[in-house]
């Protein structure tokens, strides 16, 4: 069954990932065969829900562009080289190609031959030279064997066609020989005693037994086909192995399975080859032929989209993909469809609470894990139901996913939305840089970092590394003053601290003589508004 893809925007967040995981788990229990994917690597928060319960991080994604393996091409379309030139043609003419990948041993790749090639061949190569199988020879001659010493003949092809006696006293025959005859006995006998390498014997013409024990004595292959000598002479050559005549790989032009279809196109556009073979770069076996015309019939990707319906958040690639369904809680995107598709909007807190609604409605079992997923994506969107955005459809969910996950989802959504913004492996520095911004009042500079987390306690153990590195900041830029406001966004509040020697400013900012090293302002999240204002006002003063 062909695979579908659901995954939620780039960046992704716990309510994208955990939609995905939690919307494909219902998918394939009505049947698709759903995989969630991820477009980027998962922050902290989506790192300890998927922990907590143990659910296998979805693999990444990198578009869905259409491939080669996308389309039908002629899958395990070649030959091996062994085979001779006649079978190798009988072969295109049967599928009703002009072209064949010739491959070794394990189906390695060594190159390519199409009817051009093979017109090329007869008329302007070595026709006298036989390189091939006794079998082959056998079967393209029709022929039956008399006597057989060598599975395999290489050697130069010669048609007897002087009167005996010229022929015996002028042509001189060694073990390289292919002699080609009629039932001509003196020939034949000359032929044995010289210890050419085989004799073909045409128009079915009698051996006589007293030449067939001196060839087994001398180790001469016999073979009589029914044909003339100009027939047999003709197809000869046909029993050549295909790979005598083979153009190199280094020739020939490629492309693996894996190779987008707009590339191929793009170099088609240059070549105007109509047959390329399929070859595995990893380990150059051949896959088969694409014919250029099998282009036209493609299987494209199959996406759901959760979480987002914008083609710039979503996979690189989306407008070659087939979207099935979307489901999200944003704002109507960019995204347009040549089909018409499911589309399910809701306005509610998070795309989980959507997901969470499906499986009511298909009537589908909740397992333990697939609610701590849905609930993960809630409690993060919707900052543990605190944001406005939460809705009673959000509540109702988180209520039920909690139990069936079988957590308190005040205590784990805290500790989710803590782990998310955790200040692991972060230097003071690290945190103060992450987002700063520089401010000129007349002559001075006021310089503002802001860090969002609802971990202040990490900040506060570290107080004087922090303090220290704020005012080596302020005394190596000429900062009059440099502040790090830490913004807590459950307790909806700042955490403020500051180089030492503006500890004035400070008090008189917010009208406070006993303010102290981080001191903490309800209410106030902004930079832009609650921030900027109030330390630019003191300072022109
Ligand atoms: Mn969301």
């Amino acid at each position: 069954m062909e695979k579908v893809y659901v995954f939620g925007h780039r960046k992704p967040d716990t309510d994208s990932v955990c939609s995905a995981i939690s919307l494909a788990y219902l998918k394939k229990q009505l049947g698709v065969n759903a995989e969630p994917r991820i477009l980027g690597s998962v922050n902290k928060e989506t790192k300890y829900a998927l922990d907590y319960f143990k659910v296998k991080e979805p693999a990444y994604l990198n578009d869905v562009k259409l491939q080669l393996r996308d389309i039908d091409y002629h899958r395990h379309y070649f030959l091996s080289g062994d085979r001779s030139i006649y079978d190798s043609y009988l072969y295109m003419l049967n599928q009703g190609l002009t072209g064949v990948p010739i491959v070794g041993d394990k189906d390695k790749f060594i190159g390519i031959v199409t009817i051009k090639d093979l017109a090329h061949h007869f008329i302007n190569g070595n026709a006298d030279h036989l390189k091939t199988s006794y079998d082959n020879l056998l079967t393209v001659i029709k022929g039956e064997e008399i006597t057989r010493f060598n599975d395999e003949i290489d050697g130069t092809v010669l048609a007897a066609s002087y009167r005996s006696t010229t022929f015996i006293n002028n042509v001189k025959l060694t073990k390289d020989n292919i002699l080609i005859v009629g039932d001509r006995h003196s020939v034949i006998e000359y032929a044995i005693n010289s210890k050419v390498q085989m004799i073909i014997v045409s128009g079915n013409g009698v051996v006589k037994e007293e030449h067939i024990e001196l060839a087994k004595k001398n180790k001469v292959n016999i073979i009589r086909s029914k044909y003339d000598t100009y027939h047999i002479s003709r197809l000869v050559s046909l029993a050549n192995y295909i790979k005598t005549m083979t153009r190199t790989t280094k020739d020939a032009v490629c492309f693996d399975d894996i190779a987008y279809v707009d590339d191929i196109l793009d170099i088609n556009r240059k070549l105007r080859h109509t047959n390329y073979p399929v070859v595995r770069s990893k380990d150059n076996k051949c896959l088969g032929l694409l014919r250029i015309t099998d282009l036209e019939s493609k299987n494209p990707k199959q996406v759901i989209l959760v979480d987002h319906n914008e083609m710039k958040q979503s996979a690189e690639g989306l407008a070659e993909a087939s979207i099935l369904e979307i489901f999200d809680h944003h704002n109507l995107g960019s995204i347009t469809t040549s089909t018409p598709i499911n589309f399910r909007n809701m306005a509610v807190g998070s795309t989980c609470t959507i997901v969470y609604t499906l499986y009511k409605e298909k009537n589908i079992e909740i397992p333990k894990n697939m609610a701590g997923m849905m609930l993960s994506g809630i409690l993060s969107d919707t900052l543990v139901l605190k944001s406005p955005t939460a809705t009673s459809l959000d509540v109702v969910a988180v209520h039920e996913l909690a139990s069936i996950a079988g957590v308190n989802y005040q205590e784990y959504g805290l500790n989710l939305l803590k782990a998310g913004t955790s200040l692991d492996g972060m230097s003071p520095e690290d945190v103060l840089y992450n987002d700063f911004k520089l401010y000129t009042v007349q002559d001075k500079t006021l310089a503002i970092g802001q860090f969002f987390t609802t971990n202040f306690d990490e900040i506060k153990e570290k107080l004087e590394d922090y303090l220290t590195t704020l005012d080596e900041v302020a005394e190596a830029n000429q900062y009059s003053v440099v502040a790090l406001y830490v913004t807590d966004i459950i307790q909806n509040g700042s955490y403020v601290l500051f180089n030492r020697k503006a500890i004035d400013l400070f008090k008189l900012a917010y009208n406070d003589d006993d303010l102290e090293e981080g001191f903490y302002l309800q209410d106030c999240v902004s930079r832009k508004k609650h921030v900027v204002p109030v330390l630019m006002d003191v300072l022109e003063k």
